[in-house]
């Protein structure tokens, strides 16, 4: 492909990505496809010769764009959202068209430096205090990753990494059971092992840790001569907004000595506005803490933010080359491979920048209040119906409900979420809530409307009527 083309071609995709736009709510938000069906309609080998850009790009319109689960479609009310505001889509094809590997300073100054700016600039507008500085990683999963990594190395006195864990005291994990499974990943990959991962029994409307709980559980733990390393408290679960008492699990952290992490991948976008702040009050004594700016804020994935308070611990976890160690903050060069497991990184501060300065933190705001209020409105709407229950009541915009018939609740509730995802109009997932099945429900995609989330609510109620 040569400029010219390049240029044309660039132009299309364009074009096509605000038609894309334009045209979401025509579109079902989820194919009804069975698997295989585009796996089968490719050919089985690759071409030898070249083929011309016409039917490549008539390929993508005719065979993926149909199998395709629209994420940035306006009544995507399941799992969390992964918004792409179109100003950060523009960000992307910037970085794609410079494509540079962000692993150093020398390989990418502005990269770097811009990354450092919006970090600070994001931990602001959450209102966190400035001892915290920060990282952009790929995801939420790598920053916890991270974060499990520098909680191993420190319990172990930075033995870890050099003599493996066998010989070693047995590290210690604590958390409820209401974090996302990012948390087990990391615990395996870190080589703790999941007998490590201590669960701490919930309680309340938010299914908090029992605090005392977990001070017991690592005192016994010391006593039988293990190693408690660190607490991973949860602001906004993916289940149903589990939530922890972070002051309190950072009362028990700090008198015990250890690491707190807290996983608030999809809430923490929320603490723009100061008014939902008291969901993660303690925040500021956590040692990190991640939020996904490519959940909720509307930075195209990925996009995960780790703060960290001390950073050189990180480092010595993960740097390769210590001697970083000697210059660190005081040259003004941060090298951010030496903060994340991978070593290549892509440029992705630019969306961010783009992103916070084309909405202001006050248009952001808007719409997390928007999802927030249309979210509270339809629970209630569905609290009304005498065949619907709340299962649990909203955490921010993510409430969970039950249709209210068959022989079987669970089967029925199944049916009907499949049935809303087969009919198109909407996209719901499930969950289990105390072993029984719930419908998870969350306002938060980028260009909802009101009249979106009204939707819903005529959508469930007419299928799960006509399924009883
Ligand atoms: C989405 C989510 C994660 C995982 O995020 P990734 O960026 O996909 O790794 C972890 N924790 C919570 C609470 C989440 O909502």
């Amino acid at each position: 492909m040569n400029n010219d083309e390049f240029r044309a071609w660039s132009r299309r995709a364009a074009d096509w990505g605000a038609d894309y736009r334009d045209t979401l709510r025509e579109r079902p938000v989820r194919p009804a496809l069975s698997p295989g069906a585009i796996f089968r309609s490719i050919e089985a080998s690759p071409p030898e010769t070249a083929e011309p850009m016409d039917r490549i790009f008539a390929d993508f319109e005719a065979k993926i764009v149909p199998g395709m689960t629209h994420w940035q479609h306006p009544r995507f009310f399941a799992y969390f959202p992964a918004n792409a505001a179109p100003v950060s889509v523009v960000a992307e094809y910037l970085v794609s068209a410079m494509a540079a590997q962000c692993m150093l300073w020398q390989t990418s100054p502005a990269a770097t430096e811009l990354e450092t700016r919006t970090v600070d600039w994001m931990r602001q507008a959450l209102g966190l205090p400035d001892e915290f500085s920060g990282v952009i990683q790929d995801s939420a999963s790598s920053a916890t990753l991270a974060a499990v990594l520098t909680m191993r190395e420190r319990a172990l006195d930075w033995q870890g990494n050099k003599q493996g864990l066998a010989g070693q005291a047995r590290v210690r994990v604590y958390s409820s059971d209401q974090v996302h499974t990012s948390i087990d990943r990391a615990i395996w990959v870190a080589g703790i092992g999941e007998e490590n991962l201590v669960r701490i029994p919930v309680a309340g409307r938010f299914r908090a840790m029992d605090t005392s709980a977990l001070d017991a559980a690592i005192i016994s733990d010391r006593e039988a001569g293990m190693l408690p390393a660190g607490i991973i408290a949860s602001v906004g679960g993916t289940s149903t907004g589990g939530t922890d008492d972070i002051a309190a699990v950072a009362a028990v952290a700090k008198r015990h000595g250890l690491y707190l992490h807290v996983d608030a991948a999809w809430a923490g976008s929320a603490m723009i506005c100061p008014e939902y702040r008291h969901f993660w009050s303690g925040v500021e004594e956590a040692d990190s803490v991640v939020f996904n700016p490519h959940k909720w804020l509307g930075a195209q994935f990925d996009c995960s933010i780790q703060f960290i308070r001390q950073p050189e611990d990180l480092v010595r976890t993960l740097a390769i080359k210590p001697e970083f160690l000697k210059t660190h903050g005081h040259d003004g060069i941060i090298n951010y491979s030496e903060w994340t497991v991978p070593l290549g990184r892509r440029f992705r501060a630019l969306k961010l920048w783009f992103l916070l300065r084309a909405h202001g933190l006050e248009g952001l705001r808007t719409m997390i209040r928007n999802h927030v209020t249309w979210s509270e409105g339809l629970a209630a709407r569905l609290a009304r119906e005498a065949d619907f229950e709340i299962v649990t009541e909203p955490m921010l915009s993510l409430f969970s409900f039950r249709h209210r018939a068959g022989v079987d609740p669970d089967e029925h509730n199944l049916r009907l979420v499949n049935a809303i995802n087969d009919d198109g109009r909407i996209y719901l997932t499930q969950t289990r809530v105390d072993g029984r099945v719930a419908i998870r429900f969350q306002a938060g995609q980028f260009e909802a409307t009101a009249a979106d989330v009204d939707a819903a609510f005529g959508v469930v109620t007419e299928i799960a009527r006509g399924l009883a």
